[in-house]
């Protein structure tokens, strides 16, 4: 139905949304004000996807609706840099790991800020390279999601590939290219969610992959009302004999980590990543909704845990050389002065 006929179905008292200045316009004039708003609202997102000038020159790129979220930057760092608050192409990819790397970052970005100038033929192939290996020689069987989403302000997802059935960590923006990669190699049986923050599209994922969903029960809200396994009390639990789940409160009340005893991998959400800057460890008090003193008793009670890898989901992640490592990390982030910095 067209704007104006709509008015004419208006009263003629004051509606108590509009301004006295809006009350005086005739309903033509109003539908070309309203036109003209959308207009300029249009310009103003058209304006935010151009080119940010502190890219180099070159096919790729980066716009203006760049969250900071660092995605880009870890996942392709010989391409993306931090120039003002946000990301930039620092040097355009030179040979086909580049390239592939670079094109992972753009499909991975979760406002797709970035983008290419001319077309990438080649982005069904990469689309074919999710999930991503980590290492396959260290840690084979998992695998780095990709597809962040801004529902969960770009955090990480994983899956770890299991003999009892594969488990997906948090979630990714859901695309049906993603789901039927994850598909072919078995599907998952769980999702495990770490906290509330990061579970974007869990609905559609545990419908398409008919999988479980796992979370603690004080994350529960709304949107994740539904949810299959509701973890309840301080644990810790297990989803098979070496699939343990360990609840570290702190960054929200229900925080829980995933600890894959074979491979010693820690998947810990929010709870503990890399700083950006890769100096040490680190924790976000800015977003903290539990208690940062909590938090760190948490990150206390990770001594005890025989890991060597934090894959988080957001901040860096770290790969120890051993467990001696990790312990002299953890004491140094827990000794230090200031330990609590910003990822
Ligand atoms: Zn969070």
């Amino acid at each position: 139905m067209p704007m104006a006929t709509q008015f004419r179905f208006l009263p003629n008292h004051h509606h108590p949304f509009t301004s006295s200045t809006t009350r005086r316009s005739s309903p033509a004039n109003f539908v070309i004000k309203i036109r003209s708003q959308i207009q300029s609202s249009q310009l103003q997102a058209l304006s935010k996807k151009k080119r940010r000038p502190e890219n180099v020159d070159g096919d790729f790129f980066v716009d203006h609706t760049c969250i900071d979220c660092d995605t880009c930057r870890w996942m392709a760092p010989e391409i993306f840099t931090r120039v003002g608050d946000m990301s930039a192409v620092s040097k355009q990819p030179t040979c086909q790991d580049e390239r592939l790397k670079a094109l992972q970052a753009l499909l991975s970005c979760p406002t797709s800020s970035i983008s290419t100038e001319k077309p990438a033929r080649d982005i069904l192939e990469v689309q074919k390279t999710f999930p991503i290996p980590i290492d396959i020689d260290r840690i084979p069987g998992v695998y780095h999601c990709g597809y962040h989403s801004d529902k969960s302000y770009g955090a990480a997802s994983y899956l770890l590939v299991h003999p009892e059935g594969n488990i997906l960590i948090d979630s990714p923006r859901y695309t049906e290219r993603l789901a039927s990669n994850i598909e072919k190699m078995g599907g998952a049986r769980y999702m495990f969610l770490t906290h509330r923050d990061d579970v974007a599209d869990h609905e559609k994922w545990s419908k398409r992959l008919n999988c479980e969903r796992v979370l603690h029960s004080t994350e529960v809200n709304v949107s994740t009302s539904n949810v299959e396994m509701k973890l309840n009390g301080c644990g810790p639990w297990s989803l098979s004999d070496d699939v343990q789940l360990i609840h570290t409160p702190g960054h929200t009340e229900g925080s829980v980590c995933l600890f894959y005893k074979p491979l010693k991998v820690l998947f810990t959400g929010d709870h503990l990543a890399l700083a950006m800057d890769e100096s040490n460890l680190a924790i976000s008090e800015i977003y903290n909704f539990y208690s940062v003193p909590i938090q760190l008793d948490s990150v206390a009670m990770l001594l005890e845990l025989e890991f060597e890898w934090i894959l988080p989901g957001h901040g860096r992640r770290v790969a120890f050389k051993d467990i001696e490592e990790k312990n002299t990390s953890l004491k140094a982030f827990l000794t230090a002065k200031q330990h609590i910095h910003v990822y």
